[in-house]
């Protein structure tokens, strides 16, 4: 019999926490979990899952207008904020009853409330004080706001799905994932919408015809794109709207100003203080392949890591975390090919390398770029334009990164990654036959190199 109340502790039920917590105690360990918020983390509270319920209720607009084109009319239902809002928050309370069921079938104890480290045995909830063999750190990140006047005044996309009304206009600050989709989720639901940005152009890490294309396709929806602006800061006016100053001595008046200039990990007043944990600058835990941090009974892994913040990526670390540490069988991540999508409108979806990660790895490289209206829009109206890339290592004719643009690219690119993981050739994806009248079939009919 163990000397320990616990085999594993997990602190946090998010992505990779609950992944953590489910698989250990199926091989067999003694695990419960803490969860001071909401179960099933960022991701299903206010992440990925209402996110993509606000993009596909934002969508709506424009297929109510496209419909016109293929003889339906010009119908077009008021929109109903509280309702949308409601059936949302409907749906993440039947989640979080799912992870709370998941969990308890897996036989984990669960405590609400929140964890703190005491030592690198014993953690302390609800001041109770529990011992445990190991401890896993899942405590996921958190948003950041830079510091200038009038910061108190905007709001984070935790706020943004709990707004008890729409805003008339909306600012939207960052140039990463959350801008690119809030500022389509707003303007998709009437809102007069501005994305302003620090650098010259947004999507800084996805590859240039991804940037480009988004860019010119939200400027299409009457997006307003600010680059290389800065805000330097906001004012409340009486009537509770805000002026915004910028750097370059512009200002613009405005309902709500959304922040969405990336996430910390959430570290604070974790504990930390009691063990030797060590991490980065940022706070992130510093972890080996085995997400083990400097004390050797105390693991760590999701975006309390800063690596890749993506679900599936904090999913993927919990499975070979439990199947390390209580299976016997060694597991490591494998980070290579993690296929992204970006649910801005049209979708972005890409896998593997960017046209200037390939160029530092593959001396010729030959590039596949198709740009077309797709067929929807013959009837609908929309100028609206897809992007397919193709980038092929000449030597090898090894597939290094896809790239798309275009309605359901993460659907699209999510089956492609499997071949790239595999390490397909352009010759395989020319073999396939295609599926006709699709928009994914462009993948397998590009011939001709674009350039170099
Ligand atoms: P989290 O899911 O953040 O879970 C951490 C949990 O720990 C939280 O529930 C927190 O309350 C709890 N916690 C923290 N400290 C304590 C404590 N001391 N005691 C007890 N509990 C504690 N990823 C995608 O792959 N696709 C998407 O479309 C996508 N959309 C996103 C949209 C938004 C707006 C945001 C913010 C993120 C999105 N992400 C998306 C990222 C994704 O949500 C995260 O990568 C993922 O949730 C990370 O999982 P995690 O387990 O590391 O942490
Ligand atoms: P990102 O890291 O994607 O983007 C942050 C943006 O904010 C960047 O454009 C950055 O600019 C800018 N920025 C950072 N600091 C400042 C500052 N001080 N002033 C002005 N601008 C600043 O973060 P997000 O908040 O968009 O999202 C967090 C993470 O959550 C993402 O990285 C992603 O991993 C995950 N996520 C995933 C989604 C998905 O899978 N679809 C959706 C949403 C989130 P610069 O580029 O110049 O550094």
């Amino acid at each position: 019999m163990s000397e320990y109340d616990f085999d594993l502790f997990v602190i946090g039920v998010g992505s990779g926490g609950v992944r953590a917590a489910r698989m250990s105690a199926n091989y067999g360990a003694r695990v419960a979990t803490a969860e001071e918020k909401y179960m099933g983390g960022t991701c299903v509270n206010v992440g990925c899952v209402p996110k993509k319920l606000f993009v596909y209720a934002s969508h709506y607009s424009e297929d109510y207008q496209h419909a016109e084109g293929f003889g339906w009319g010009n119908a077009r239902p008021d929109f109903d904020w509280p309702l949308l809002l409601k059936n949302k928050n409907t749906e993440i309370s039947r989640l979080n009853g799912l992870y709370k069921g998941m969990l308890d079938n897996a036989g984990v104890t669960h405590f609400d409330g929140r964890a703190r480290i005491k030592d690198t045995h014993h953690i302390e909830i609800n001041n109770k004080v529990i011992s445990t063999d190991k401890i896993l750190i899942a405590t996921g990140g958190w948003p950041t706001v830079p510091d200038f006047p009038g910061r108190e005044h905007v709001i984070t996309s935790n706020e943004a799905f709990f707004l008890e009304s729409l805003p008339s206009r909306a600012l939207v600050v960052g140039g990463g994932y959350i801008a690119v989709e809030f500022a389509g989720i707003f303007k998709g639901l009437g809102v007069d919408t501005t994305l302003s940005y620090r650098g010259e152009l947004f999507l800084r890490h996805f590859d240039i015809d991804i940037r480009k294309t988004v860019r010119d396709e939200l400027k299409k929806k009457d997006i307003h794109l600010a680059f290389q602006t800065q805000v330097k800061s906001i004012d409340k006016n009486a009537d509770g709207t805000f002026t915004v100053n910028f750097e370059s001595g512009k200002s613009m008046q405005t309902d709500l100003v959304l922040y969405a200039t990336g996430r910390a990990p959430a570290v604070s007043d974790i504990g930390l203080e009691n063990v030797a944990v060590a991490q980065r600058d940022n706070g992130a835990i510093i972890i080996d392949e085995e997400f083990r941090t400097s004390e050797t009974n105390i693991f760590a892994l999701g975006d309390v890591t800063d690596r890749l913040q993506l679900t599936p990526v904090a999913i993927g670390e919990a499975m070979c975390f439990a199947s390390t540490q209580f299976l016997g069988r060694r597991k490591v991540m494998a980070y290579d090919n993690v296929a992204t999508a970006v649910f801005c409108q049209p979708n972005v979806g890409t896998v593997g390398l960017t046209e200037a990660e390939a160029r530092d790895s593959a001396p010729e490289l030959d590039i596949y770029r198709s740009v077309f209206r797709p067929m929807k829009h013959t009837l609908s109206g929309s100028d609206e334009k897809f992007m397919m890339k193709i980038i092929v290592d000449r030597q090898t004719d090894k597939v290094l990164g896809v790239h798309m643009v275009g309605s359901d690219a993460g659907e699209i690119i999510q089956g492609i990654s499997i071949a790239v993981k595999m390490g397909v050739t352009k010759e395989q994806f020319d073999a396939t036959v295609g599926i006709h009248p699709t928009t994914a079939e462009e993948f397998v009919t590009m011939r001709e190199v674009v350039s170099e």
